[in-house]
């Protein structure tokens, strides 16, 4: 408590130099440049210099550095967190809490054009991150030891045709694998895990007993080491089920039947099962259906649950912005009713190139098209990678694989990937354009990334394009 008094006594008097020898410079020199670990990042609205002193608008930075905000309208406090870290401050006023600690700011936060700006140093200094500003070149830049320790998930959506497997990577090597295509995909699956340099899967789920879902889970059990295993608790007689359950059997690996449960994979991280209720006659509604929540990034997992159950469990929590479609596309799943809970901004589709049943079918393609949802095939692109860092997230397709077809079927500008946004950026250069840019055409397919709206591009901490001007 003395401690942080004295230090914040100096951040203060850092405060006043600022104010007497470093502020002119920064109004001469225009829009405030911030490096965050050297990479160069824009915010919306920018760090402004009032008094001499360096505002930087709340939620935009915290939440660059990896913390959460929430803001509180009655008592006008925002409230940030990071790990272990929890700073709350109430606007206009100069005392600020740290872990409960009482601190005091050079200025007090103020809200300017509805954003909430605080001092720079209390940015940084509060969660623990060292801040410097060069006045001359009007650059902040901030070093943070934990935002590079940001743990990334994947979420492998495998190219397994007219079936499903899809596998998290989670931290701390914790494997979730979700169904295994049908019998022919096993050693495929068991390469790409093993390419993944996979050691063992903490948790697999069988969604429902049908081929293209268990058929290669036996080859699968056989090559891993498989801590627990949740299936739907259905039974079928075919030799499918079968071997699937024979090789559970002799993995003598924890199994249960789904029901109501939570799984926590650290560092804020949860993978829910839940609970839609059993013994529907139709196989693909008994479907395990789960939910991966890692702070502001949710995704959902339906197997090949239909419309009935759909519409029992829409009071559950089911919001997402990631959405693997239901039973390949079909047009028995994915209610309008549905799709409105979900809420999703980005539908992926498990389906193979010419299947017989005609999935994906165009209802669903409409209905999620009309809801501005970016649709990904794994029939159009192969292997579909989704990465977060539980703010944001990219989607990256088989760089193999994207020539041909848009993902409604139509054909593409050839060089651009079959996947839709309205802005294009580049990983590399962090640069972002309209996607018939010439240079938009120019970025290599692994380099590519999507955006929906401008926004999303610059807190991800792309630029326009000079030429384009997205
Ligand atoms: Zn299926
Ligand atoms: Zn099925």
């Amino acid at each position: 408590m003395r401690y942080i008094q004295n230090h914040w006594l100096k951040v203060f008097f850092s405060g006043v130099i600022f104010l007497f020898i470093l502020g002119p410079f920064s109004f001469a020199s225009g829009e405030i440049k911030v490096l965050i670990n050297g990479q160069e990042k824009q915010f919306s609205p920018s760090p402004i210099v009032q008094n001499g002193s360096t505002l930087v608008p709340m939620r935009p930075f915290f939440e660059a550095l990896g913390a959460q905000v929430e803001w509180n309208g009655s008592t006008k406090t925002v409230i940030g967190k990071r790990d272990d870290t929890v700073v709350s401050l109430t606007i206009n006023q100069k005392m600020a809490t740290v872990n409960g600690n009482d601190v005091s700011l050079s200025f007090p936060g103020k809200i300017i054009n509805g954003n909430t700006f605080i001092p720079l140093r209390f940015v940084g200094e509060a969660l623990g991150d060292q801040v410097g500003y060069n006045a001359q070149t009007a650059t902040i830049s901030i070093t943070s030891t934990q935002l590079s320790q940001i743990p990334t998930i994947k979420v492998h959506f495998i190219d397994v045709g007219q079936a499903d497997s899809i596998y998290i990577q989670a931290p701390n090597h914790y494997d979730i694998l979700i169904d295994a295509g049908n019998n022919e995909d096993g050693s495929t699956i068991v390469n790409y895990l093993k390419g993944q340099g996979l050691d063992d899967i903490e948790l697999m789920i069988a969604t429902h007993p049908h081929e293209d879902h268990i058929g290669g889970l036996d080859d699968v059990l056989k090559a891993f080491d498989i801590e627990e295993v949740i299936d739907s608790g259905e039974e079928e007689t075919t030799r499918t089920y079968t071997d699937y359950w024979h090789a559970v059997e002799e993995e003598k690996t924890e199994y249960l039947q789904d029901q109501d449960m939570t799984f926590d994979l650290g560092n804020g991280i949860r993978f829910d099962i839940l609970e839609t209720g059993d013994g529907y006659e139709n196989v693909n509604d008994n479907s395990v259906l789960t939910k991966l929540d890692y702070h502001n990034v949710e995704f959902l997992f339906t197997g090949d649950m239909e419309s009935d159950v759909e519409s029992k469990i829409l009071e559950k929590d089911i919001q997402a912005d990631i959405l693997k479609v239901g039973h390949h596309g079909s047009n028995t799943s994915s209610s309008e009713a549905f799709l409105k809970k979900v809420n999703p901004k980005v539908a992926v589709i498990s389906v193979g190139k010419d299947n017989t049943y005609g999935h994906p079918h165009q209802e669903t393609l409409a209905r999620l098209t009309d809801m501005g949802v970016s649709i990904y095939r794994t029939d159009v692109s192969g292997t579909i990678v989704v990465s977060t860092d539980g703010n944001t997230y990219s989607v990256n397709e088989d760089p193999d694989r994207i020539s041909g077809n848009n993902a409604d079927g139509t054909a593409i500008t050839p060089g651009v990937p079959a996947s839709s946004g309205k802005y294009l950026g580049n990983m590399n250069t962090k640069k972002f354009h309209v996607p018939d840019c010439s240079s938009a055409q120019k970025i290599l397919p692994e380099n590519r990334i999507w955006f929906q709206i401008r926004e999303e591009a610059l807190k991800a901490g792309y630029e326009p394009c000079g030429i384009c001007k997205p």
